[in-house]
Formats: structure tokens, sequence, C-alpha cells
């Protein structure tokens, strides 16, 4: 365990763009956790996140295990995984909270995909707020695909993605504050304004939006990514998803 602490610490000090430069050679393990009980398109989300994933882990030599018990958030279960994935959903035990809270702040590492970073005034759970940077402001509808900016192409979670690209029909939020107000936060993907307006019945028709991020102060990733049964038809924006994962994990070389 302390080689861990220890390899985990070095990454938290150097931040995840340097990544890369620690590759961890044991394999490392993933926990998704999601819910049957979310609205569908949310977890047909999750149901093919599971197979991409399941299937980059035979792929890219990592374990891969799910879970729909939310009880599983707890600190002997998180000690066997060094990352966890929430797809669409998350805790509402106190339990559940502070325990992923906790693992956060001990050098877990966390990717969290669409509605698992839906909060707002109801949500009443302050840590997480802070730690995602962002509180829920509003959507676009119906799902529809959207032009990206790519922030930083040097970075590990984005190389090898082009300037802009299609991303496929999602659900788009905004935020308000918006991410990037907070010095903590680096801002890897945004919507392109030239999609503006972006839905029909629900629109986006303005702002800095962005899309994907990572708080520097933790192992963790958002991605706005995740409604319905059309986010995994992208290669590119699959390579983001590897790529995600992959520095997380210590994976990526
Ligand atoms: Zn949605």
């Amino acid at each position: 365990m302390m080689w861990r602490l220890l390899f985990v610490a070095a990454l938290t000090a150097i931040g995840l763009s340097a990544m890369t430069a620690y590759a961890q050679r044991a394999p490392f393990r993933v926990l998704a956790f999601y819910s049957t009980h979310e609205e569908a398109d949310h977890v047909e989300f999750a149901k093919e996140a599971l197979q991409f994933y399941g299937n980059l882990a035979k792929k890219d030599h990592f374990v891969f295990d799910s879970t729909t018990q939310w009880s599983d958030l707890n600190a002997a279960t998180l000690g066997q995984y060094q990352v966890v994935l929430w797809l669409d959903a998350s805790p509402v035990e106190k339990q559940q909270r502070e325990a992923f809270q906790n693992y956060m702040e001990h050098g877990g590492a966390w990717m969290g995909f669409h509605a698992a970073g839906y909060n707002d005034g109801s949500t009443n759970w302050p840590w997480f707020v802070k730690f995602l940077g962002a509180v829920f402001y509003g959507n676009s509808w119906p799902p529809l695909p959207a032009q990206i900016i790519v922030e930083d192409s040097r970075n590990p979670v984005t190389r090898g993605l082009p300037a802009k690209f299609t991303s496929p029909a999602n659900e788009w939020y905004s935020w308000w504050p918006n991410p990037r107000a907070n010095k903590n936060i680096k801002v890897l993907l945004t919507l392109d304004p030239a999609n503006y307006p972006l839905g029909m019945k629900d629109t986006l028709s303005a702002g800095d939006i962005p899309v994907a991020w990572t708080n520097t102060r933790y192992r963790m990733i958002y991605m706005n990514m995740g409604h319905g049964d059309k986010i995994f038809t992208s290669p590119t924006q699959n390579l983001l998803f590897e790529n995600a994962l992959l520095c997380l994990g210590g994976g990526r070389r």
C-alpha cells in the first residue's frame, strides 16, 4: 500500500499533465458506479460505457469492475481500486459521500460523466461543489451534436485530438459559477460558440461553457458527455475517453 501512496503523492504533486513520466507498471484497477434507476438515456449511456471500458480493459491491460451498489463507496472497497468512475449518477448517502471524499483527499482518482456532475441547491454536498468547481445552471434539449474546442492538445488527456472536433449528440450543461473562474480548475474542452443557439426546447445561447476539466488539487476529470446512445460513436471522442482513463490510472505510455 505504501508504494502506491508514495506514487500517488508524487502524481498529485506534479499534476495531471506530467503523469506519463511516472507510468505505473502494474495493472491498475477501476471500479465503475452506475444506477439502473436513473432516466433511461442515462442508463443507456452507462451500459454503453461499461461495454466501452470493458473492451479497453482487455486492450490496455487494466482491471475493470462495475457495481450498482453505491454502498461500495466505502474505505475497504475503494482501497482496492486506483480509479473510480461515476456513470451519470452520484451518491446521496452521507457515509458514501464521506468515504469518497476521504478517498479523493488521499490520492484516489475519479472520472465523472454528465449527470455525475449534476449538483444544485437540493444536492446539499458543499465539498462536491468545491471538488467539481461548478454548479449546474442550465442545459440544452433535445440532445444534439456539438463542435468542441480542444484547449490544450499537449495535455495527455487530449493528446492526439484535433483542435476542434464534433462530439456526438448529447445533452449539454452550462454552469454557474463557471468552473474556469476557479484557479485550481484546468479546462480541457469547451463548447465552440459557433454552436449557439444550441438546442430547441432548451437552448444554450451564449457564453463560455466548459465541457471537460480537471481540478488540479485532485486526480479527477469531469466530462459533460454522457446522455443517450450516440456518445461512443466518435473515434476521436473515444480516444479522449481512453486517454483520460489511462492518465488517471497511470497507464498512458
Ligand atoms: Zn442527460
